[in-house]
């Protein structure tokens, strides 16, 4: 049965994450359904930023660095992710994009076990991931990359591979990977796991330690709302933290970098994956962005989002049969936080949702992407997100010309 606007508003007044919506600055009159990419900003971020600049730097200047901790961040800010993964703080440092640590990490597995010279992935991984990948290859002599599909994935395992590299959610389709069963097929043939977390952290209950990962990394800037080009984070279970090293070795990782000795000794923990001067105002922005998860429960967002993306697909149904391919798992079954639909003009038809307000993306080269973060986004948007889809549809008003040109960002 198709649920009615006024059971959506039911739902939001049931819902026990309600009250985190007003923690978020939101434009009047949208309906953001895209902090599967941007996540949006917390209102208590402007206010912080301010006082990290105006006082902290202005005031304190080269000071702060002690006076303020900003050299501490990186595993400050580490401690407040470390519970929505489910390892411990020690275990994690926040700092470099994901493509730079994913590169530092297989960099450093390879250089520990040079007789595994293997890489492997899923072909239609996110493009970042599988770049590094090519890249590792063209630098490093004699090891080669095997992208498979994930119905070739278990018998592309063996004892010459030395990395698998999975996203937990793939960011087209929001498919969930069976983490705890590939990380023991993986270990079964002693390989590396190392996961993505982009698209997972901040909307699933993740825990890394109990499925038995061995590397992770993921965006500060999508569902931990951590602001445009946030820091990442680098995630490594205890048993690797004293064996790899990382291959970009730079001061901020030294056990001492203010002995300005002339050799490098890695620091003992999770320090030594830093490598240059932490970005300051950026890790401000994530530091305070990250108060809005403190004490709650994963498992609440991650109910939420599935709710969100399960009613947006029954009413897409129930508005638009037939009208879109669903590229994402269908109602009841596990989902990360956002849903995909194909159109041959999806991307005039995001265009056009976007100019009626409603804000999604498009991924070449026909997916309509629409995300659900559980922290600001009601049942009620849902509802008349759709009703605007089924307008644009009905109307065809996504053929007008203004939408058909595609902007560097889509
Ligand atoms: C968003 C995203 C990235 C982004 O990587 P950056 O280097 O931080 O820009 C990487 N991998 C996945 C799976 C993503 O979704």
């Amino acid at each position: 049965m198709m649920p009615t606007r006024s059971a959506c508003i039911t739902l939001d007044q049931a819902d026990p994450l309600a009250a985190k919506r007003s923690a978020f600055l939101l434009p009047e009159g949208k309906f953001y359904l895209d902090g599967n990419s941007l996540g949006a900003l917390p209102k208590n971020v402007p206010a912080h930023l301010v006082n990290v600049v105006q006082s902290e730097w202005g005031q304190d200047l080269i000071t702060a660095w002690t006076k303020h901790g900003w050299i501490d961040l990186p595993s400050r800010i580490a401690g407040k992710i470390a519970p929505l993964l489910g390892v411990e703080p020690s275990a994690l440092i926040v700092g470099d994009s994901v493509s730079v640590n994913l590169f530092k990490l297989v960099a450093s597995v390879l250089a520990a076990r040079p007789e595994r010279r293997t890489l492997l992935c899923l072909a239609d991984d996110f493009p970042t991931d599988v770049y590094i990948l090519q890249g590792l290859v063209r630098l490093l002599p004699g090891i080669t990359l095997k992208c498979v599909t994930q119905e070739t994935l278990p018998q592309a395992l063996g004892a010459e591979v030395g990395v698998l590299l999975l996203s937990h959610v793939h960011y087209k389709t929001a498919a969930v990977q069976d983490m705890p069963a590939l990380c023991a097929q993986a270990q079964a043939h002693g390989i590396f796991s190392l996961w993505d977390l982009s698209h997972a952290a901040g909307v699933l209950d993740l825990d890394l330690e109990a499925a038995g990962v061995d590397g992770a990394v993921g965006c500060g800037y999508k569902y931990l709302n951590g602001g445009p080009g946030a820091p990442a984070y680098l995630y490594l279970a205890p048993c690797w933290q004293h064996i790899l090293r990382s291959p970009i070795q730079g001061w901020m990782g030294h056990a001492q970098p203010f002995d300005f000795s002339t050799h490098y000794e890695p620091a003992p923990g999770m320090a030594r994956w830093l490598a240059g001067t932490p970005p300051i105002l950026s890790l401000a922005a994530l530091d305070a962005a990250l108060d809005c998860f403190a004490g709650l429960d994963m498992r609440l967002l991650r109910a939420k989002a599935q709710a969100l993306g399960d009613l947006f697909l029954s009413l897409v149904e129930a508005h638009l049969p037939g009208e879109f391919a669903i590229a994402s798992p269908a109602i009841g079954q596990p989902r990360g936080g956002h849903v995909s639909l194909r159109h041959p003009n999806g991307y005039a038809l995001v265009q056009a949702l976007i100019a009626r307000g409603v804000v999604g993306d498009f991924r070449a080269p026909d997916l309509m992407r629409f995300g659900f973060s559980p922290l600001y986004v009601r049942y009620q948007d849902i509802w008349d997100s759709v009703a605007i889809l089924a307008d644009v549809v009905a109307t065809q008003s996504y053929m007008l010309p203004e939408f058909q040109t595609r902007g560097k960002v889509t």
